[in-house]
């Protein structure tokens, strides 16, 4: 039975009969129990994995810890083989989403700054475990986005007259720029995307640490108070 099997390409009934497998084996050893792994995998071969030697079987496992490591999740007792390709990683992804057992949309790479910090917060949410390979090459994407003309002449001027100086905080921008000037950013208080002006009276200069604190902070509606109270040429829109 063993030997010199068809190399065909996997299907999703093997990768399926695979996985569960190993979620079943998972939940065994979760319990405190000693699994019989080998009876296990004559199990699978007598089933869906018919056609698999029982090397590539205990390889697709291997495969499958391999996974959970990079999911994050706990693996079974198999050890890690890395080499899964990456067709069958989705494939196998997919599988584990349909059996609850990762949200797969929290994993996916994406080049949306938004989505990313999404999907960021929510697997952070998860105490994840171990430490993930990544992608080698990261892929190269076509994005499309809104953005708003905004008027450079204003955008100078706000700079000009910060002077270098942070308008959040008071303090200098974190380093020179090339012409000797502070870096700082312009922050509109009432964002653009919420249809807030391009005007001196809605824009700031802001070092970056103020800046992420206008758009990510859990005070930042007291910190948006501070600049309106602080900035005297602001007004609310
Ligand atoms: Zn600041
Ligand atoms: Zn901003």
């Amino acid at each position: 039975m063993d030997t010199e099997k068809k190399q065909s390409k996997w299907t999703d009934e093997e990768l399926a009969a695979s996985v569960d497998t190993y979620l079943k084996i998972l939940a065994l050893e979760k319990a405190g129990q000693v699994v019989d792994k080998a009876h296990e995998q004559e199990i699978l071969q007598k089933g869906a994995l018919i056609n698999r030697s029982t090397k590539s079987v205990d390889f697709r496992l291997q495969n499958i810890s391999f996974l959970f490591v990079e999911l994050g999740l706990e693996p079974n007792s198999y050890p890690l083989l890395a080499n899964i390709g990456s067709g069958v990683a989705a494939r196998v992804g997919k599988i584990l989403a349909a059996r609850g057992v990762i949200d797969l949309d929290d994993y996916l790479p994406t080049a949306d700054e938004e989505t990313l910090n999404r999907r960021t917060q929510k697997l952070r949410e998860k105490n994840l475990l171990g430490e993930p390979e990544g992608i080698e090459k990261p892929k190269k994407m076509m994005v499309t986005s809104t953005s708003y003309a905004r008027s450079p002449r204003i955008k100078a001027w706000i700079l000009d007259n910060a002077k270098g100086i942070c308008e959040g905080c008071n303090r200098p921008g974190p380093f020179e720029l090339a012409d000797g000037s502070r870096f700082l950013e312009v922050h509109h208080v009432k964002h653009l995307a919420n249809r807030g002006s391009d005007r001196r009276s809605n824009a700031v200069a802001l070092c970056p640490n103020c800046h992420k604190r206008c758009h990510h902070a859990n005070d930042k509606d007291e910190f948006k108070e501070h600049l309106y109270e602080n900035v005297k040429r602001l007004k609310r829109e």
